[in-house]
């Protein structure tokens, strides 16, 4: 389920006072409180619900984020539809975020006095000539081998446009609007695409030219950073510009020797395992990590193998296990440290 616009949430339009949402939560906190409501499931929901709204609009910066971008803002959890395939607003394969990401724009630097009279042509002037608008922030999760190997991601963004309908007045004769209900301004939300360079860190960022806050008298338009946020691998691990995974091996092949596959970010590679390879003995394979975009060069695949000996026990499997016993040149244990 989509979730609920915060403002809607504590039954407020979205230019409440601050006084206004205080009181609101109040009331909505004495009806909904678990105390007042044992075992209620619904209302302890709605009762987060209240919560996490007024957590975020209490806060003046929260609640500008909020504005702007909508829950992808604020929030811990946001979601960028990941979009590997570059068909806007299909959630991608990462198995992530269903809901966009939203950013506002077009109505940041001076006041709507300003902006209106920009978008229209004329109108106020402000004293201090063009101003450029701001930088704004938004956030994004990709998956793991996008994040590697380079890939597309969309973001959408929501803003507001003034309503054509009533010319932003929010009035339409004597009566108020019915397109924006008098608010003056309708929603407008657009799809941005981002480019996910190779070798793309998590918490790294994004900057998107132009697509920030909009500019107030001919200002030129603040920037978009997008900050990424890379899913975990079920397998991969990455450190640094390598990449970590394990191996599981059979008794036979750590002893005598095999040619493997071994799973790499960039697909299969054949790899000899040695004869007498050891449990947990680590391989190399260069160039197979992460490619470094500052560098050109590219880290390694690491693979740590993992011996799995047979959970069925035989006599002719313990037969052959005794003959691999008498082979050892010394006590495996030889190498503890004394006196622990
Ligand atoms: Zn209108």
């Amino acid at each position: 389920m989509a979730k609920r616009d915060y403002y809607e949430v504590l039954g407020l339009s979205k230019g409440a006072s601050e006084a206004d949402i205080k009181k609101a939560y109040r009331r909505l906190a004495r009806k909904l409180h678990p105390d007042v409501n044992p075992g209620d499931k619904a209302a302890q929901k709605r009762f987060q619900e209240v919560q996490e709204a007024y957590d975020v609009l209490k806060d003046e910066e929260k609640r500008r984020a909020y504005d702007r971008f909508g829950h992808a803002g604020p929030g811990p959890v946001f979601g960028g539809g990941f979009d590997p395939r570059g068909a806007a607003g299909t959630p991608g394969s990462g198995g992530f975020g269903g809901r966009p990401g939203f950013e506002g724009f077009h109505f940041e630097g001076g006041d709507l006095g300003d902006l209106f009279g920009n978008l229209f042509g004329g109108g106020r002037r402000s004293p201090g000539g063009p101003h450029a608008g701001e930088d704004l922030r938004a956030q994004i999760e990709v998956p793991f081998r996008d994040a590697v190997l380079g890939g597309m991601a969309s973001l959408a963004l929501r803003g507001e446009r003034p309503c054509s309908t009533c010319g932003a007045t929010g009035r339409a004769g004597k009566g108020v609007c019915p397109i924006c209900r008098g608010e003056g301004v309708v929603a407008e939300s657009e799809r941005v695409r981002v480019r996910i360079p190779e070798g793309t860190e998590n918490g790294g960022a994004i900057r998107l030219p132009g697509k920030g806050g909009a500019g107030a008298q001919g200002g030129a338009p603040g920037d978009l950073y997008v900050t990424v946020r890379v899913t975990p691998h079920a397998y991969f691990e990455r450190r640094g510009n390598d990449i970590h995974g394990i191996v599981p091996i059979t008794v036979k092949e750590a002893y005598a020797g095999a040619e493997i596959e071994v799973p790499t970010i960039r697909g299969p590679v054949r790899a000899k395992v040695p004869p007498g390879t050891q449990g947990r003995q680590k391989f190399r394979l260069r160039g197979q990590g992460v490619k470094d975009p500052r560098t050109g060069g590219a880290g390694d695949h690491i693979y740590t193998v993992r011996v799995m000996v047979p959970k069925t026990v035989t006599p002719a499997g313990s037969d052959a296990a005794t003959l691999l016993d008498s082979l050892y040149d010394a006590d495996v244990r030889a190498e503890l440290p004394k006196g622990l």
